[in-house]
């Protein structure tokens, strides 16, 4: 239980309720900044003002998936007022406490190091990347479907990466009957590639592979689809980019000969906010429990 546990959590979206109804359940004691337009009230959580004096006792301070941006904003969907975390929040929480987000921009990054206070980015985990990509591959293809005039079973596909995404994605597609082909740039990752029935080749290859096919998922950070692969691609072909921001595609390129290329952040928000949320929940709530053990400074 985190009897005695003080957090606060500012902004966020319909993930962040599935968060504040595991952080109850579990008894911990949650203040929550952003919500003003939040029809339904949690029993015995706070909704209060955003200021720092609210930091003062705090164990945790839970941001959202993202958790400020470049200027300090926190993202509300809840309130029309503006939320920004500055040096006199961060000076105000103890030194014990922990900062809690999705993913850290370095705004956040530097507040948190300059205060000495405990950065954790959920996103950053194992397993919570390995879930989050449940949701991932499940939206990846729902854009598929939508972007495409065919079936995916019996398309020709191609997975860019066999990390904790292109894993799941590659397996979603092969599962609903595509042939799926996968890019990747070691050996033991060729080699699962081709244990798991998908058709592997490495990455430099990857321009002379683009001539029969339909739909590519990238999940390489980098840019990886360029003017040169594009150039290879079918006029039907249609790119999905799930890297983080700004993509691996040349998007430029894609526009001007006239192939689809989107880029689709954020997913697991998007199509599936409370699956998504029970993730974070889970994981967060985990990480207090686990501190509070440790501490053992709690009832
Ligand atoms: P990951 O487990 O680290 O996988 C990344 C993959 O990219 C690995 O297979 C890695 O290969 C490969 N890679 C990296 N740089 C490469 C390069 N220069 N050449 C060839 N291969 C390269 O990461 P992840 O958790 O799957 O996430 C992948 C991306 O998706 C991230 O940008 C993440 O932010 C994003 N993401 C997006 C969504 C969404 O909703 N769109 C959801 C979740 C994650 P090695 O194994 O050889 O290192």
């Amino acid at each position: 239980m985190l009897t005695g546990v003080q957090i606060v959590l500012a902004g966020g979206d319909a993930r962040q309720l599935e968060v504040i109804r595991r952080l109850t359940e579990l008894d911990a004691t949650v203040t929550i900044v952003g919500f003003d337009r939040l029809d339904t009230p949690f029993s015995g959580v706070v909704k209060a003002e955003w200021s720092a004096d609210i930091l003062k006792q705090v164990d945790a301070l839970v941001l959202p998936a993202v958790g400020t941006d470049d200027e300090g904003i926190i993202s509300t969907l809840f309130t029309d007022q503006e939320l920004k975390l500055t040096d006199a929040h961060l000076a105000e929480m103890p030194k014990t406490s922990k900062v809690i987000t999705g993913m850290a921009k370095p705004y956040l990054r530097k507040l948190c190091e300059k205060y000495h206070v405990e950065l954790i980015e959920l996103f950053e985990r194992d397993d919570v990347a390995i879930y989050n990509s449940i949701p991932t591959a499940e939206g990846a293809l729902m854009m598929a479907i939508q972007n495409t005039d065919i079936t995916i079973h019996g398309s020709n596909c191609i997975v860019l990466g066999l990390g904790r995404t292109g894993f799941t994605m590659a397996r979603t597609l092969q599962a609903v009957g595509a042939r799926v082909k996968v890019g990747v740039r070691r050996d033991e990752a060729f080699a699962r590639a081709f244990e798991m029935g998908f058709e592997p080749f490495y990455m430099p290859e990857l321009a002379r592979q683009a001539g029969n096919i339909d739909l590519i998922f990238n999940t390489i950070p980098t840019m990886i689809i360029t003017a040169q692969v594009i150039a290879q691609l079918p006029l039907r072909a249609c790119i999905i980019d799930l890297a983080s921001k700004p993509g691996g595609t040349d998007f430029r390129f894609a526009e001007k000969r006239g192939i689809k290329a989107l880029l689709a952040p954020g997913l697991p928000g998007i199509v599936a906010p409370k699956t998504a949320g029970r993730i974070i929940a889970n994981s967060l709530t985990q990480i207090i429990l686990e501190d509070n053990r440790l501490r053992g400074n709690r009832p």
